[in-house]
């Protein structure tokens, strides 16, 4: 057995240990940074080296962060490291919002936790683990260490209620004086839970009846506190880490200029289907859409400091913004009526003969009215006709989505009035995809009305989103570059490239 002096250390299971000793993993942290770097150096594609981060690198300072005291410092410096080389694969620029590298694959951020809030969480964690052991010799050290700590802070036998306010890290009154206490598991727990209480409400709590300390946490942004009790020990981590990830997407919703996508794009998982995989994704299309969607495209009204030229570079209209490009700039618009197809087509396809007949475009036969919605499934048996009109509306937070969908309810309103008179079951409603890839909630009972099995409907919704965003990359980069990114199907001849091909 090796003797150690003061501040002498061995690695115990990664963890530098000794009495005094300075406990930084150092190796570690620079081990992973440096693991980053290989990975920004590797010839794998962008989504693969998010995931690479995820799987491989991040769980390996979670361990450390368990058995150690780590300093803040050090962890910043990775985090900034790291930070910097996810908006590097993401292809965002430096001023994009950082809450995106930490929301989960589903809400479209990139997934990876800050490694300070791994080490916040991890030591609140353990502390609480410590104090509600179920091994009576594990809880009663652990116990009277707290206690021995919070007497010196407060120069008096603490109560319950004192131990719970001290270790929500309260600097108020007696709390404040300096207990000369040097740092412990419980100081450092003490600060953990006062960083964390500012973002998400983390307290802890006495109960007198059950003589019991808890952990109480805001889940979400504007949500009630839930309570962590010994009894749900196990359950504290995970409700801390999706704590801080709802606390990191609700800030960028709460965004005025880059929270607008994401508070559509957000909503469904199916919007962010190409995150962990980059299936049905070009690369073109992977460079195009992060910087779409938080707007940091460069374009001409998007431009908000000095005294450019605002004005569309291919219409003369007073803001060249994103919405502007993709939804209402004329010189487009035969690309935005083959995005409107794209997915029109693909849900005609997948409507089962049994719903009756499909037609495309047509006016309804019999009919004064010389409307041709998109989509028209009449069941003659059950005298039932199903209107659905397909829509790109660009992702200007929910009230787009839903302004859209009562836009066209409200044009098919007298149709289906007319259709009523003659004993139909009229249904009118809008599948509406947002222009970045936004797949609305309210689309589920579209694909109900037309029948579309539940199996089918999983693919379908995730290639009606890639197809979406294949469409609004093609149409910005024309409008920057005014090189045609397409092949009109209707003009292409028998030897014509293929555009689905491009990939
Ligand atoms: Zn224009």
């Amino acid at each position: 057995m090796r003797h150690l002096r003061d501040g002498e250390a061995y690695c115990h299971l990664g963890t530098p240990t000794g009495h005094r000793a300075r406990q930084t993993p150092e190796e570690t942290i620079n081990g992973i940074v440096q693991d980053a770097h290989k990975l920004d150096s590797s010839l794998l594609a962008p989504w693969q080296k998010i995931d690479a981060v995820n799987t491989f690198l991040i769980p390996r300072v979670a361990f450390v962060l368990r058995g150690s005291a780590v300093p803040k410092t050090p962890l910043k410096k990775a985090d900034a490291e790291i930070r910097r080389l996810l908006k590097k694969w993401l292809h965002l620029p430096l001023r994009a919002s950082n809450e995106v590298l930490h929301i989960p694959y589903r809400q479209g951020g990139a997934n990876v936790p800050r490694m300070g809030d791994l080490g916040d969480i991890a030591v609140v964690t353990h502390a609480f683990r410590l104090l509600t052991c179920p091994d009576a010799t594990v809880s009663i050290i652990a116990a009277s260490a707290l206690e021995e700590t919070a007497r010196k802070r407060i120069g008096r036998q603490p109560t319950g209620r004192d131990l719970a306010t001290f270790l929500s890290g309260s600097l108020e009154g007696e709390f404040s004086r300096d207990g000369g206490d040097f740092a412990s598991l419980w100081s450092r727990a003490r600060n953990a839970t006062r960083r964390l209480g500012k973002r998400i409400g983390c307290a802890w709590t006495w109960t007198e009846e059950r003589r019991e300390l808890a952990v109480s946490l805001q889940p979400a942004p504007h949500a009630d506190s839930v309570t962590v009790t010994p009894r749900t020990r196990t359950f504290l981590e995970r409700f801390l880490k999706d704590a801080v990830r709802n606390k990191y997407a609700g800030d960028l919703r709460a965004k005025p200029d880059q929270g607008k996508v994401f508070d559509v794009t957000s909503k469904w998982d199916a919007s962010n289907h190409f995150m962990p995989s980059g299936s049905f994704t070009r690369f073109a299309d992977w460079r195009f859409l992060h910087r779409a969607r938080l707007n940091c495209l460069p374009l001409n009204g998007a431009v908000r400091f000095g005294h450019r030229d605002k004005r569309c570079r291919r219409c003369g209209y007073a803001a060249e913004t994103l919405p502007h490009v993709l939804c209402s700039c004329k010189p487009h618009a035969r690309a935005w009526q083959l995005r409107h197809n794209a997915v029109q087509d693909r849900l005609v396809r997948a409507i089962p003969a049994a719903a009756g007949q499909v037609s495309v475009n047509r006016t309804v036969p019999g009919c004064e009215s010389q409307m041709r919605p998109d989509i028209v499934i009449t069941d003659e048996e059950a005298k039932k006709i199903t209107i659905v009109d397909v829509t790109i509306p660009f992702e200007n937070r929910r009230q787009a989505f839903t302004d859209a969908r009562a836009r066209k309810r409200e044009k098919y309103a007298p149709l289906a009035d007319t259709l009523r008179g003659r004993g139909y079951d009229v249904t009118v409603d809008a599948l509406i995809v947002g222009t970045l890839g936004a797949w609305d909630p309210s689309n589920e009972s579209v694909l109900r009305a037309c029948r579309v099995s539940r199996r089918y409907a999983k693919l379908m919704r995730c290639l009606m989103v890639s197809d979406t965003i294949r469409w609004s990359r093609d149409i910005y980069v024309e409008h920057i570059t005014g090189h045609r990114q397409y092949t009109d199907p209707s003009r292409r001849t028998a030897a014509g490239p293929d555009p689905e091909g491009t990939a």
